[in-house]
C-alpha cells in the first residue's frame, strides 16, 4: 500500500520512518524548497525531557515521551543522554520545592552537586534537581538524520510541492502539516514561542538547564562549540515569526542571572514560530477521508512525543484503529 506523507517536519519525517519500516511504500511532500525551511521543528529545544515536562503536562505525554529516549538514539547517534538540571535562585526555592512535587524521577542535589555536574555552576546555586535518564539532541541535525535514514529505506521526500491532503490523487494520507493544517483542523491554535542562539566561548555546559522564575522561565540547550539555544517564550498567538524586544529581554535577563558570561555572549540567530496545540496541549490522531490520518498537535513536545505518535499513526494504517489515548 502506498501512503503520502505530507510535511516534512519532526512528525511528517517520523511518521514516514515508521510506516517504511512496518513495509509501506511511502513518499512525503514537503512545500518548502529545503528541509525545515518553514517547518516549526526548526526552532524546537530539542529536549527529551518527559520527567520535567510533567510540571505542566499530562500524564500521556510522560507516558509517551518516554518511548522518545529509547528512539532517538537509534535513529540519530547525536543523541545527548546526559539527563537535563533544573535550578532556581535561592528567591525562587519555593519554586524549586513546587517543580520537585510535580515531577518524578529526579535527585535533589545540594551546590556541590551542581558543581560536580556543570563545574561552570560552581558556587552559583545551592540547591537543583537532575533528571538522569532524560536527553537531548540538536533538531537541526537530526531532521537531515531522520531524512537520510529515509533515504536509505529508498523513500524519497518531493520538496517545493505545496498539496491538498484531500486531493484524491494522493492516495492515503498521513497529514502531517503541524500548524499549517488549521484549514481542516479548525481547533488547532498556534501557541507562538520565540528562541535565541548564542555564541559564549567562555561557558561550558554539557546538558539542558531550566532556570525556574514566577514570570520568566528560561531553558539553555547546549549545542557545542560554544553555542547555546535559549528558549523559549509561551505565548497564546499563532503568530509565526517576529521576536520581540521585550521577549530578546527577558531571556537574556534569565540567561544573565544563570551565569554571568552571557552578558559577553554573540548573539548568533532570533528566531520564532508557532507550536500546533488543540485545547488541552495533548497530541491527537484523527482519520479523515478513505483511511487518511492526520496527526497534529505536538505543541511544545515535538521531538518528544512524535516517535510515540508515528508509531501509533503507522498502527493506524496497518490496522484502522486508533489508540483510544491520541485519539479525537
Ligand atoms: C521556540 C520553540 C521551542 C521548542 N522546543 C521544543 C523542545 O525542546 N522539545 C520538543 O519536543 N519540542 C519543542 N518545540 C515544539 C516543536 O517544535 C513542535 O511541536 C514541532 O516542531 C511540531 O512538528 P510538526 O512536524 O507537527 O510541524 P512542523 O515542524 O511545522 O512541520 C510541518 C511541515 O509541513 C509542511 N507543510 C505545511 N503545509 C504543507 C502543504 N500543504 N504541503 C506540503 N507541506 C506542507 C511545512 O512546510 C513543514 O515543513 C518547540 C517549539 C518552539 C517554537
Amino acid at each position: 500500500m502506498q501512503i503520502t506523507v505530507v510535511g516534512a517536519g519532526v512528525m511528517g519525517l517520523t511518521t514516514a520512518l515508521a510506516l517504511s519500516e512496518r513495509g509501506f511504500s511511502v513518499g512525503v511532500v514537503e512545500r518548502s524548497a529545503t528541509l525545515g525551511a518553514s517547518a516549526c521543528s526548526r526552532f524546537a529545544g530539542g529536549m527529551l525531557a518527559p520527567w520535567c515536562e510533567a510540571e505542566s503536562a499530562e500524564p500521556l505525554v510522560v507516558r509517551l515521551g518516554q518511548e522518545a529516549l529509547a528512539y532517538w538514539p537509534r535513529v540519530f547517534p547525536g543523541t545527548i543522554q546526559r539527563g537535563s538540571l533544573v535550578l532556581a535562585p535561592l528567591r525562587d526555592a519555593p519554586d524549586l520545592a513546587r517543580f520537585a512535587r510535580r515531577t518524578t524521577d529526579h535527585e535533589m542535589l545540594d551546590a556541590d552537586g551542581i558543581a560536580a555536574l556543570e563545574p561552570d555552576l560552581a558556587g552559583r546555586f545551592r540547591s537543583g534537581l537532575f533528571f538522569r535518564r532524560e536527553a537531548h539532541l540538536d533538531p537541526r541535525a537530526a531532521l537531515p538524520a531522520l531524512a537520510e535514514s529515509l533515504a536509505v529505506r529508498g523513500v524519497s521526500i518531493t520538496f517545493g510541492q505545496e498539496v491538498d491532503p484531500a486531493d484524491p490523487s494522493l492516495g492515503a494520507v498521513a497529514d502531517c502539516r503541524g500548524l499549517a493544517a488549521q484549514d481542516r483542523l479548525p481547533d488547532l491554535r498556534g501557541v507562538k514561542g520565540e528562541m535565541l542562539i548564542l555564541r559564549c566561548p567562555g561557558l561550558t555546559l554539557t546538558r539542558p538547564v531550566r532556570m525556574l522564575h514566577p514570570r520568566f522561565p528560561l531553558y539553555v540547550v547546549p549545542r557545542g562549540d560554544g553555542v547555546f539555544m535559549l528558549g523559549a517564550t509561551m505565548l497564546e498567538s499563532g503568530e509565526r515569526a517576529r521576536v520581540t524586544a521585550r521577549s530578546v529581554v527577558e531571556l537574556l535577563n534569565a540567561a544573565y542571572a544563570l551565569h554571568p558570561a552571557f552578558a559577553e555572549a554573540e548573539i548568533l540567530e532570533m528566531g520564532a514560530d508557532a507550536r500546533p496545540a488543540f485545547a488541552d496541549n495533548l497530541p491527537r490522531l484523527r482519520p479523515f477521508g478513505q483511511g487518511s490520518l492526520r496527526v497534529n498537535g505536538l505543541f511544545r513536545h515535538g521531538f518528544l512525543l512524535s516517535p510515540a505518535m508515528a508509531s501509533r499513526a503507522a498502527d493506524y494504517f496497518l490496522n484502522r484503529t486508533v489508540s483510544p489515548e491520541v485519539m479525537g
